[in-house]
């Protein structure tokens, strides 16, 4: 690192230090102030078993509320979100979330009502839900959608015990499912935690599904493939068609994975393309802010085949217009959730959905496509393109063209953070050596993908001219490369601070 990277590193270490909360505790001051309280007060001795008191004091740090407040700010700052600047990480769908969907959410009548109140209470929460559904079924073209599951790997396992609930009413026994090598990690997980052993499909040279090594796959003990269209190479998967009869002549189902749906709404759908299973990521997809570890919601959609199996309870409508919950179990796999899903994302997603309209929806699917593609066009000179031509709504590149300089896609990405953009996914899909996948979204303006591009471009000038300034980025960070095989296996989970 060159000297004065390492001097603005210390200066801002030593910024950094001041502000954490143990040092600037002093043994009596206290963070609140409030008037004595006169209403008389049993011992805590009285109330708590022996067991569960303190022999001495909570080691705490002893500051002043200004103290205090400071502390969680400035802790607040140091989290990076898509508020604060662009995000372009790949897959996932860091978009921005028009706020007036935060304020509908928080409406009294949604907020505050309870799942055990009366139905004919919550009759407008019922319909919300009940609209949700069929939106979410227009969307996918699907023939009926669950709102349970509160993830996208919860909608992929909910999805596939439906499958193999369908399999086994049949009298078949079908054990293997098909995953893409690009795939995303949850399919293998979720098919293996619901029962399935997985498959791992080769792709072609151009990065799509290589359908002789389809056909050799499927069998009799085919349950299933999983499939995301565009795949997680951003590339649509042109053969679909051939691709879903392969499957459906062996027995098998297809499932759609959904979680990032930015580049298909109102254009194409899932169940037009021979899709029997789907979920969608309302985290991702519609206006719920993600990436801080949920809530979420992950919404499955399936063809008339597999309605017997979703999950219970449904809001269903009666003929006379008024909402109540379908309980009947039937040969339904039952309930994948508390209560009826993440309602308050739930409300989000119909806000979105209600704003935009079809139009607008369509709008948000051309947008993303158009950014990806102005982004990977811009870049291409610079970086290693594996699958050229047009992408959908993210695109991958490789970083492999600067290893001749010594640095990598890593080292890339952490020098993007001096620049103070998050960077982009980074050694997935697997299938991609070096890689880094870009994913802009509809959100930004012209003058925010030209602000990446141009530093992406200077990034790989100065791997070229000045590589040891890229390996030790970055500068500006409160921590800067982290040790991260040791905080995985080793993981520190409390704060020692004595
Ligand atoms: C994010 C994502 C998932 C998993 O969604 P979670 O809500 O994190 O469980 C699955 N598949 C794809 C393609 C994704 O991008």
């Amino acid at each position: 690192m060159t000297q004065a990277g390492q001097d603005q590193k210390q200066e801002l270490l030593k910024e950094h230090d001041q502000s954490l909360i143990f040092e600037l505790s002093r043994s009596g001051r206290i963070a609140y102030s409030l008037p004595e309280c006169d209403v008389p007060q049993r011992p805590v001795a009285e109330l708590l078993p022996d067991y569960a008191l303190r022999s001495e004091p909570a080691a705490l740090p002893e500051v002043y509320e200004v103290d205090v407040i400071r502390h969680y700010t400035a802790l607040s700052r140091r989290n990076f979100g898509v508020d604060n600047g662009f995000y372009p990480l790949g897959s996932c769908t860091m978009k921005y979330n028009p706020k007036v969907n935060e304020d509908v959410a928080r409406y009294a009548g949604f907020a505050k009502i309870h799942p055990y109140q009366p139905e004919d209470s919550i009759q407008g929460a019922m319909e919300l839900l009940y609209t949700l559904q069929n939106d979410l079924a227009a969307l996918t073209g699907m023939d009926a959608v669950t709102l349970q599951p509160a993830a996208g790997a919860h909608g992929e396992w909910t999805g596939l015990m439906m499958i193999r609930s369908y399999h086994e009413a049949r009298g078949e026994r079908r054990n293997k499912v098909l995953v893409p090598d690009s795939s995303h990690g949850t399919n293998p997980a979720s098919a293996t935690v619901a029962g399935f052993e997985t498959v791992t499909l080769p792709s072609t040279p151009q990065g799509l599904v290589d359908l002789d090594a389809l056909r050799q796959a499927v069998g009799n003990d085919t349950a299933a493939l999983m499939l995301t269209n565009p795949n997680t190479l951003g590339l649509f998967e042109k053969q679909i068609a051939d691709i879903a009869a392969i499957v459906h002549e062996a027995g098998g189902l297809l499932y759609y994975d959904g979680a990032n749906s930015n580049a298909i709404m109102g254009i194409t759908r899932p169940g037009d393309m021979g899709f029997d299973v789907v979920h969608l990521n309302l985290h991702k997809t519609m206006s719920t802010p993600h990436g801080g570890g949920g809530p979420g919601a992950g919404p499955v959609g399936v063809k008339q085949r597999l309605i017997p199996y979703l999950p219970k309870p449904m809001v269903v409508r009666d003929p006379q217009g008024t909402y109540r919950w379908d309980r009947e179990q039937g040969d339904s796999i039952g309930r994948v959730k508390a209560f009826y899903g993440n309602f308050g994302i739930l409300v989000r997603a119909y806000a979105y959905i209600r704003s935009y309209g079809p139009d607008g929806l369509k709008r948000v699917s051309e947008c993303a496509v158009l950014n990806a593609n102005y982004m990977m066009h811009r870049l291409a000179p610079y970086f290693d393109l594996p699958y050229p031509g047009h992408c959908k709504h993210e695109f991958v590149m490789s970083g492999r063209n600067l290893k001749k300089f010594g640095v990598r896609t890593l080292d890339v990405a952490k020098r993007l953070l001096d620049f103070g953009y998050h960077p982009p996914t980074i050694y997935f899909p697997l299938n991609v050596e070096e890689c880094i996948m870009i994913e802009p979204t509809e959100t930004e303006s012209k003058e925010t993908l030209d602000g990446f591009i141009d530093t992406m471009i200077q990034i790989s000038r100065e791997a070229e001219e000045n590589p040891e300034l890229v390996m030790n980025a970055p500068y500006t960070t409160p921590v800067t490369r982290l040790d991260e095989t040791t905080a995985a296996r080793k993981p520190v989970l409390n704060c020692s601070c004595s």
